[in-house]
């Protein structure tokens, strides 16, 4: 049986570390589509430290490309 205060693990296929946000899955596939989630049909997916940096790291990247007239 699990404990309900059990932490919970970054959704993302191959990881296994501890969430710290909760993401809109399209985005995260949007930014990230080298990723796999556990679920791609739920709408928000549970991502760990690390997965969130990445996240941040291609958004504001994206955000660049489109101040640049992309
Ligand atoms: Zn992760």
């Amino acid at each position: 049986m699990m404990p309900e205060d059990e932490k919970e693990v970054c959704e993302i296929k191959d990881c296994d570390n501890e969430v710290v946000r909760s993401i809109s899955t399209g985005n995260l596939l949007k930014s990230l589509p080298k990723v796999r989630v556990a679920d791609e049909r739920k709408k928000r997916t549970h991502i760990c430290k690390e997965h969130y940096k990445q996240f941040k790291k291609a958004t504001k990247e994206e955000r660049k490309l489109q101040r640049m007239g992309w």
